[in-house]
């Protein structure tokens, strides 16, 4: 049995790989590039379990690629708009993801996010690099408050999307006395649930909030969520923090509203076609960028590789991967016979 990993992920996920007897054959390209749509097709032809990470798109035709001795997808991540999921099901493809390890990671870099646009951290250390601090200065970088601080007002965040990670960033908002609204059409009930959260419609956030967060997952529906005509209803004083999926917010119609101090300023993590950046958002200072980063810390990286890999044992084993995100698969007879050769081993 073959595992072929598309990047190299951290030795965890490989090691419990191995042990397990399979043989595990990692692309060979460098580490800053992902295998081409091609060489990604070649592998599926050649592996038991493909395992893909967000930079490879994995659509029909590598699904198709794959044949019959293809037995699953494990994705190393808690996304997975890069995978087909309709022509998988189709094929009886099971596909996985890494979903709740990284929640708290991902939770941590918004919020590190939020606090650096409103307080100009990025700005701040640059200024201080230059050598340009030479006094304590009482106008000096001044920004704006998380907490309720000097006006003695509750700043209002507005959390789009109340999943694993929304949730998570609400309960870091507590901590500093803000007035929490989320809107989630798909889970209503944990709104209702989580205390100290109102449930608002997308406008209404939109129109309240100081700082707006998105937790969405890419699907159809999502894509350009966050465009020209909802930039235009935000305050002129609120912040856009990003890191969800790049194509959720029309990323040219942001450079506009952040030229013309529609909004105060935004923060990202994701972009609409990265690792290309949109045109004019390295001019401006009102923007955080970061390298899609969110769930980059060691510990997570390791687990996320442990889970991708557990799941990948599964589907060899013709069991149910832990994290399956379409479980409807394991009904299917396009999944039974594939995995038919299982059985008579
Ligand atoms: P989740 O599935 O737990 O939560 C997503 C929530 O979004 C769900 O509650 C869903 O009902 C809601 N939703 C779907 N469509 C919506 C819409 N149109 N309007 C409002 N809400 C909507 O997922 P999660 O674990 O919280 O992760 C969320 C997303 O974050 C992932 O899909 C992934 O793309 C992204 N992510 C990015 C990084 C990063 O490195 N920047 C790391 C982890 C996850």
């Amino acid at each position: 049995m073959k595992v072929f990993a598309t990047r190299r992920i951290p030795e965890a996920g490989l090691d419990l790989l191995k042990k397990e007897g399979i043989t595990v054959e990692v692309w060979s390209g460098p580490e800053d590039a992902a295998p081409f749509k091609h060489e990604v097709i070649a592998v599926a032809r050649d592996c038991d379990v493909l395992l893909s990470s967000l930079t490879e798109s994995v659509d029909r035709e590598v699904l198709e690629a794959g044949g019959e001795r293809l037995l699953g997808v494990a994705n190393y991540a808690v996304g997975f708009d890069n995978i087909d999921i309709e022509a998988a099901t189709e094929l009886g493809i099971p596909v996985s993801n890494t979903p709740g390890v990284l929640t708290d990671t991902t939770a941590d870099l918004t919020w590190a996010l939020l606090t650096a646009i409103a307080r100009n951290i990025v700005q701040a250390d640059r200024y201080t690099r230059e050598g340009r601090y030479r006094i304590w200065e009482p106008n000096l970088l001044l920004g704006f408050d998380i907490s309720p601080g000097g006006s003695g007002q509750k700043k209002t965040l507005g959390i789009v999307g109340f999943g694993r990670i929304g949730q998570a960033v609400a309960r870091r908002a507590k901590g500093f006395d803000m007035r929490i609204l989320a809107h989630d059409p798909y889970n209503s009930g944990a709104i209702e649930e989580a205390e100290g959260v109102e449930y608002a419609e997308f406008e209404e956030l939109l129109q309240a909030s100081d700082f707006i967060t998105l937790h969405t997952p890419l699907t159809k529906d999502t894509r350009h969520l966050i465009s020209w005509k909802e930039l235009t209803l935000m305050k002129p004083t609120a912040f856009l923090i990003n890191t969800s999926r790049g194509p959720v917010v029309d990323e040219r119609a942001l450079v506009r509203a952040l030229s013309e101090g529609v909004i105060a300023g935004a923060a990202l993590d994701v972009y609409e076609d990265e690792p290309k950046l949109q045109p004019g958002l390295t001019d401006l200072e009102n923007v955080i960028i970061t390298p899609h980063i969110g769930s980059a810390s060691r510990d997570t990286r390791d687990r996320m590789a442990t889970m991708a890999a557990e799941n990948a044992i599964a589907m060899l084993k013709g069991e149910k991967a832990p994290n399956v995100v379409n479980p409807q698969v394991y009904e299917s007879g396009a999944y039974k016979r594939r995995t038919a050769r299982l059985k008579r081993a």
